[in-house]
């Protein structure tokens, strides 16, 4: 590719033909302020604050959007450039609540950040103007508050064009614009799905996650209650980072530190339910091959595509697994088998999941997942929240020691631990089902054709005499590229794994802020965590072996099915 020669600010500059004045400004380092560029979107150049000077024009051009070209003099931060920033951050902020000291966002706000470089020091010139009926709470999982909405299409950009969810869109002009889902609809009563990657993408504190951490302190002052944790296998890869410390950093045992200091009474393994689902998700495969049912059988373990499938496809209900996710299958089991164990009654005891999704909060508040007017699990909190719970906790996160998770469900195998990203639970699947159904031993258990960023996925595995053929799809627009294939017939897997979030849990919509260039170290620690783990099979998890023997009976059994898996409802009626 032919580059060209520029300058930025008088520092010389070659890039390749075609990059915006912003890549060539990050060649040299130089930062230039953006809101509504992302760099998992495409531009839209809407905000303006990128503006900058080139030298002999006219008009001020934005850098997201505008090519660098040969011999170009490009200057960043010269007083025309200041001036029309300024005044394009007035005009934002005229519609902005400005509350930071109490915002959510406040620290890892891009709005924020864009005001304190530029050093926004007197008061501006345009007036406050608070928006009315700005408050949205309706969904158990994502609160949207357009007072701190600056208009830049993000969350548009990921619900329609990489989720195919379409439930947020424009609605309004000029300084009423908003983004909001049609026909004024709530966020709760809309199509959407709960993944939470608009709260991802959004670069304020318009979007953010339901916050139910103050339920959580409550519990921690009720002497009646035991407040017992689960912890989902992305959430050791993500939590350091949310911490302030490096993508990928893996925080297993200080986690649980962290967690008993906070005030939990007992921190167990949602590892332990991923294995659990791989011996009950691996039987049912297995006995739809056998007996000719439904195929190809869809994983269920991530409830924004279970809303999704539920919504756009109900009639590939039947193609969905029957097994609640790790998440419900513990909640199940604390408030029954571990109930039981401790003497305690169901409602003494305050289930907590910790978990890298905003989709968990609603699967939590499915009626499914209850039984006897209880709920399995009380609260789901994600990574940001615990986070923040451990903050303020006081606790210095990096100078913890290691503290193991806690009997019996403290035990959980490198396939449990794959769960947190995509193509995970596939992987996880084969080593067991090739296992069990030819009594042989694998001679690698690293099935790298499922792993990767790949959108979709595809492997075939000989399984005795079966040739088992595989799919893995992340992101929804990618599964909806396979529910469309398996409507029209097109398709003859056997066995899909479909995750809402891009990259799979952990890139789910309760993680730290993140783009793709924090997804490769969050992707490499997950292998290296299964690689260093003692076990790295679901059927070999001693624990699990005992469960089934004192508790459970055979995988797929009649208390299996009573406890561990769960019906779907059609959700269409959210179309019309
Ligand atoms: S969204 Fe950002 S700028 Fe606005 S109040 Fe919150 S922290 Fe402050
Ligand atoms: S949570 Fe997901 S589906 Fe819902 S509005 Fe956000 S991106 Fe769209
Ligand atoms: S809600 Fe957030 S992402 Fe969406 S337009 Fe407003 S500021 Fe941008």
């Amino acid at each position: 590719m032919s580059k060209v020669k520029l300058t930025i600010d008088g520092l010389p500059v070659e890039i390749e033909e075609g990059a915006t004045i912003l890549r060539a400004a990050d060649e040299l380092d130089i930062y230039i302020p953006t809101l509504c560029y992302h760099p998992d979107q495409n531009v839209k150049a809407n905000c303006r604050i990128c503006v900058v000077e080139v030298v002999g024009m006219k008009l001020l051009v934005p850098a997201c959007s505008y090519p660098a070209t040969e011999g170009m003099a490009v200057l960043t931060h010269s007083q025309r450039v200041r001036t029309a920033r300024r005044n394009i951050l007035e005009l934002i902020l005229a519609r902005h609540a400005q509350d930071c000291l109490h915002c959510d966002r406040s620290g890892f706000c891009e709005l924020q950040k864009v005001s304190e470089e530029m050093h926004f020091l007197r008061t501006p010139r345009y007036p406050y103007v608070a928006r009315s009926d700005y408050w949205d709470d309706s969904s158990p999982s994502i609160v949207r508050n357009s007072q701190k909405c600056v208009a830049c299409g993000r969350c548009e950009y990921v619900c329609s064009n990489i989720q195919t969810v379409h439930a947020l869109s424009k609605v309004g002009r000029g300084f009423e614009v908003n983004f909001e889902p049609a026909y004024g609809k709530k966020l709760g009563d809309s199509v959407c799905i709960n993944c939470g990657q608009c709260i991802q993408a959004c670069p304020t504190a318009a979007l953010t996650i339901y916050d139910y951490t103050l339920r959580v302190w409550r519990a921690f002052a009720d002497p009646q209650k035991t407040v017992v944790a689960q912890v989902a296998p992305a959430v050791r890869i993500t939590l350091a980072e949310a911490l302030g410390e490096a993508p990928g950093t893996i925080s297993t045992g200080r986690l649980v530190t962290a967690l008993k200091r906070v005030g939990f009474d007992v921190v167990f393994d949602t590892d332990f339910t991923a294995d659990l689902t791989i011996m009950e998700e691996g039987t049912e495969l297995l006995g739809r091959i056998n007996n000719g049912g439904v195929l190809p059988m869809i994983t269920s373990c991530s409830p924004g595509w279970i809303k999704f499938c539920e919504t756009y496809y109900p009639d590939l209900i039947p193609n969905l697994s029957t097994c609640k996710s790790p998440q419900a299958m513990f909640g199940a089991l604390i408030k029954t088998f571990y109930a039981k164990q401790i003497r305690k009654v169901p409602s003494d005891i305050f289930s907590v999941s910790i978990m890298p999704c905003t989709a968990k909060k609603f699967e939590a508040q499915r009626p499914e997942m209850g039984r006897n007017g209880y709920r399995d699990v009380d609260v789901v909190i994600s990574v940001q929240e615990i986070a923040r719970m451990i903050r303020s906790a006081g606790i210095n996160f990096s100078n913890l020691p290691e503290t193991p998770f806690d009997s019996p469900f403290g035990l959980g195998s490198g396939a449990g631990e794959i769960f947190g990203a995509t193509g995970g639970v596939m992987e996880a699947a084969l080593r067991t089902v090739y296992e069990i159904v030819t009594g042989k031993e694998l001679d690698s258990l690293d099935f790298e054709s499922v792993r990767g960023f790949e959108g979709i996925k595809e492997a075939s595995v000989m399984v005795g005499d079966i040739k088992v053929k595989v799919a893995v799809a992340h992101g929804l627009g990618n599964a909806r590229k396979l529910m469309d294939a398996i409507r029209a017939k097109e398709a003859d897997y056997h066995f899909i794994e479909i995750m809402a979030c891009p990259g799979g849990c952990i890139g789910g919509g309760g993680n730290p802020i993140k783009n793709w260039r924090k997804m490769g170290p969050r992707l490499e620690a997950v292998y290296r965590e299964d690689k260093n783990m003692p076990l790295r099979k679901s059927h070999e998890n001693p624990y699990v072996k005992k469960l089934y023997e004192d508790f459970l009976g055979e995988p797929n059994s009649h208390k299996c099915h009573e406890l561990l898996h769960t019906r779907y409802v059609d959700r269409s009626y959210l179309l019309r």
